[in-house]
């Protein structure tokens, strides 16, 4: 039976509170609010407070998030948001701030701002970093549009194509379009790399960028990166560096000392804010000098007063600036929350970050790959590609099934059919906040799913069997939703 939703535990004239009679002697309604506006009736449910908090508790309970379960989804880092983030993020001192403040009231929170650039910059070796991109893909567009800047005040402006490799985050192809560029499709070659012949052909004077992720979206780091980054700065154009899940790059690399000319990061991604259905994420994007001039409007800046002291300011004079591409400064509460994490491993937190993402991903694709076949067998960074289509060979169990299956062993499912590349995809990304117990239990159960597959493949195909709903019409779901629940 499932519980009674709120409309239904509704009975007349209860409610939350009890409060004393009014001495205010009370007007008709339609003596404030105009007839025609009122309702004849509003079916309102009436419950007391313990429903409320009933209701909303079990609400909440009903949503799979990292809080609860493994989430081991790959491009998408799904790691634990750190309590302390939230701590900070709820002082009075961040929450109460109004942004229309005058900047001398509010220094902390500029020189929080400040620093969190410098940090970004000197992890990612770059020069200057704007942090107001609202998500990652917003950041693409902000680092696209001051690509577009560069070219276009250089008088470069044939400059029409962008390279993307096929592995590429679907984001990337639509930022470049929306920018007004051609998008040129790279192949992969056999070892995951970008093919470098392939890029050699492709590049010519009328190139404006390359987009490329690191580490790739096949979790790989190019074995040719510096080849690839100097044959594109050969025939001027400039190279975009897609940083979301640089979770194995902490420490261990730097976009700038590869070459890279400018680049976001998605701190609800590497640096553990969180995604928060559909929330406010946060998608800051790093230049080199030569980009920083095009960087939106306000910078926050720093400058020493006559009298010794500094004060932050936000930079709005800032000519050749691509304009504002957010309202106000960027989500301030997900800045607060990545400065935390950041200043709480300091340096050597975060290296160990990078290695840990490393040794998890590799430990879990190890366990894995002799039940799946594997997209490439050899050293990943945080994430690796199996494939299911042995399995959809052999018994008819496709990928999607495999993932309904990993619910009923308690495991919100990977990323699947993405790389689209890769036949029956599945890309399993551990992050390097999970236990070596946690990697044990999900390679177990995947390798049980495998076993399952060959025995009793509609056991398979017919999951989930745990969850209130089972195999939602997908077609459906997308065509007529239903989002909204309507008493009788
Ligand atoms: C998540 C992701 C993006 C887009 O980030 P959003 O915050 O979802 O807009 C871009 N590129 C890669 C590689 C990603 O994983």
């Amino acid at each position: 039976m499932p519980e009674p939703l709120i409309f239904e535990r509704s009975s007349p004239g209860r409610t939350a509170a009890s409060l004393p009679k009014s001495e205010v002697p009370s007007k008709p309604v339609d003596s404030i609010v105009p007839s025609r506006f009122l309702r004849k009736d509003l079916p309102l449910p009436e419950v007391s407070e313990l429903d409320v908090v009933r209701h909303f508790t079990r609400l909440s309970q009903k949503n799979v998030c990292i809080d609860t379960t493994f989430y081991p989804l790959g491009s998408c880092t799904m790691k634990y948001n750190p309590k302390v983030n939230e701590d900070a993020a709820r002082l009075p001192g961040f929450t109460l701030i109004h942004p229309y403040q005058h900047e001398s009231t509010v220094q902390g929170a500029l020189q929080l701002m400040y620093e969190l650039q410098q940090y970004l910059a000197e992890i990612a070796g770059m020069d200057a970093v704007t942090l107001q991109p609202a998500a990652g893909a917003h950041g693409e567009l902000t680092g696209m549009l001051m690509v577009r800047a560069y070219h276009t005040e250089r008088g470069d402006v044939d400059r029409r194509r962008v390279l993307i490799p096929d592995s590429a985050h679907g984001t990337n192809p639509a930022t470049a379009t929306m920018v007004g560029y051609k998008v040129q499709s790279i192949p992969s070659d056999a070892r995951g790399n970008l093919d470098l012949d392939a890029l050699r052909a492709a590049v010519g004077p009328d190139v404006a960028a390359l987009m490329i992720t690191i580490p790739s979206t096949f979790g790989l780091f190019d074995e040719h990166i510096l080849e690839v980054i100097a044959s594109v700065h050969e025939v001027g154009g400039l190279v975009y560096g897609d940083g979301a899940n640089m979770n194995a790059m902490l420490g261990q690399a730097r976009f700038g000392d590869l070459g890279v000319d400018v680049m976001h990061f998605n701190l609800h991604k590497t640096f553990t804010t969180p995604h928060g259905g559909g929330g406010p994420p946060a998608g800051p994007v790093a230049v080199k000098a030569h980009l920083a001039p095009y960087l939106p409007v306000p910078v926050v800046a720093r400058r020493q007063l006559p009298d010794g002291s500094v004060e932050y300011y936000l930079d709005m004079d800032r000519p050749r600036s691509i304009g504002k591409i957010k309202a106000f400064y960027g989500n301030f509460g997900m800045m607060v929350r990545a400065y935390t994490y950041i200043r709480s491993l300091g340096a050597e937190g975060l290296e160990k970050v990078g290695e840990a993402a490393v040794l998890n991903a590799n430990y879990l694709m190890q366990r894995l790959k002799a039940a799946y076949d594997l997209y490439v067998d050899r050293r990943c960074k945080h994430e690796f590609v199996l494939s299911g289509r042995r399995q959809r060979r052999s018994t008819g169990v496709r990928t999607l099934d495999i993932a309904k299956r990993l619910i009923d062993y308690g495991f919100h499912p990977p990323t699947i059919y993405f790389p689209i590349v890769v036949e029956e995809a599945i890309m399993i990304e551990p992050t390097e906040t999970e236990s070596l117990e946690t990697l044990d239990q999900f390679a177990d159960a995947m390798l049980a799913i495998a076993r399952e597959a060959e025995e009793n493949p509609d056991l398979v195909k017919q999951a989930p069997h745990t969850t209130e709903i089972g195999r939602l019409d997908e077609v459906a779901a997308v065509r007529r939703p239903n989002l909204r629940w309507k008493p009788e």
